[in-house]
């Protein structure tokens, strides 16, 4: 068993319906007789796609299968039980209603789904796990806005923080800013993806515009040291996820990747797996390539006190999952 099974793990940037794998797709797909055709399994990963607009297109492909609250349930339990058993105490995973709402499911009916597995799993594994609720980008901002709009007018214990994911390039933070300016009225926790896809400028216009605590990916900040030194002033978090990005062929590999240097320059880092089976990513392995990379045990812990305190968990269990870290 190597070093890393040992360090207490966290993850907060994890898309849930992503986490599905070929076998509760098989399943799931079965039982909501969805026709899914072969070539959707790859060899590579277990899911086939080529470049990212593809894999955009793969994504809902893959995560049509998931129909009813019952499946959320599955599909949240499957996923904390396998974190779990790699010592993960704490995941924040992304949800998207919109996603539910697709399939007939209601705002209400889909987070009971996910809320009930979050619960049995704590109980039986120990695992404490926080929901975000995703805004997507590329459906624009009216579906933006009434996704947060939704998302205050009813609170859930469970669903902790809004994200905004989905293509960047092509629907910049600008586009919503009126969205992000009442979840901060609201004092909404706010996560962002930005800095995965384009470039510094992007990344500021995220700070400056949408209010964000933590990014999602951030890693491209390292093209402009000011914006590095910027996000260190701020002590805004960035929820890196180097296999995801080496993946998706925006590093060529590990080496290449700036989550080391960023580690070293004193930017708060975590490590996640972004949406593991089509990357063949674990939240394990992501804390194995640090090790690689040259962190030691302590460094490699330092990750999970960031995720945690990062987190937009309430304070007592914060304080609680700190604990264990000691
Ligand atoms: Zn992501």
């Amino acid at each position: 068993m190597n070093s890393t099974h040992q360090i207490p793990k966290a993850e907060i940037h994890v898309h849930l319906e992503a986490t599905i794998t070929p076998d509760l797709c098989r399943k799931f797909a079965l039982r909501n007789n969805v026709n899914l055709s072969n070539d959707i399994f790859g060899n590579k990963y277990a899911y086939e796609w080529s470049d990212f607009y593809d894999f955009i297109k793969k994504y809902d492909v893959v995560t049509s299968v998931i129909h009813t609250p019952e499946d959320y349930r599955e599909l949240t339990y499957a996923y904390l039980k396998d974190c779990a058993s790699k010592n993960v105490i704490y995941v924040e995973a992304m949800v998207s209603s919109t996603h539910a709402k697709e399939k007939g499911m209601t705002y209400h009916s889909f987070l009971e789904g996910v809320h009930e597995a979050s619960q049995e799993a704590e109980k039986d594994f120990g695992i404490v796990s926080r929901f975000i609720m995703n805004g997507i980008r590329h459906l624009g901002p009216e579906s933006v806005q009434s996704t947060a709009e939704e998302v205050l007018n009813n609170p859930h214990p469970n669903l902790v923080g809004f994200g905004l994911a989905g293509d960047e390039l092509h629907f910049p933070p600008k586009l919503f800013v009126n969205t992000f300016d009442m979840l901060k009225e609201a004092k909404f926790p706010i996560t962002v993806h930005a800095g995965e896809w384009d470039g510094p400028e992007n990344i500021r216009n995220a700070i400056s515009l949408l209010h964000p605590t933590r990014l999602g990916h951030g890693v491209r900040s390292i093209e402009d040291p000011n914006l590095v030194k910027e996000i260190i002033d701020k002590d805004i978090v960035l929820e890196t996820c180097p296999t995801s990005n080496i993946a998706t062929k925006i590093y060529e590999n590990y080496k290449s990747h700036p989550v080391k240097t960023l580690f070293d320059q004193g930017v708060k880092v975590t490590v996640n797996s972004d949406d593991p089976p089509f990357f063949n990513a674990t939240i394990q392995g992501e804390y194995k390539v640090m090790e690689d990379l040259g962190l030691n045990e302590k460094e490699l812990t330092s990750l999970t006190h960031n995720a945690i305190k990062y987190s937009f968990c309430d304070e007592e269990n914060k304080s609680k999952l700190l604990s264990k870290l000691n």
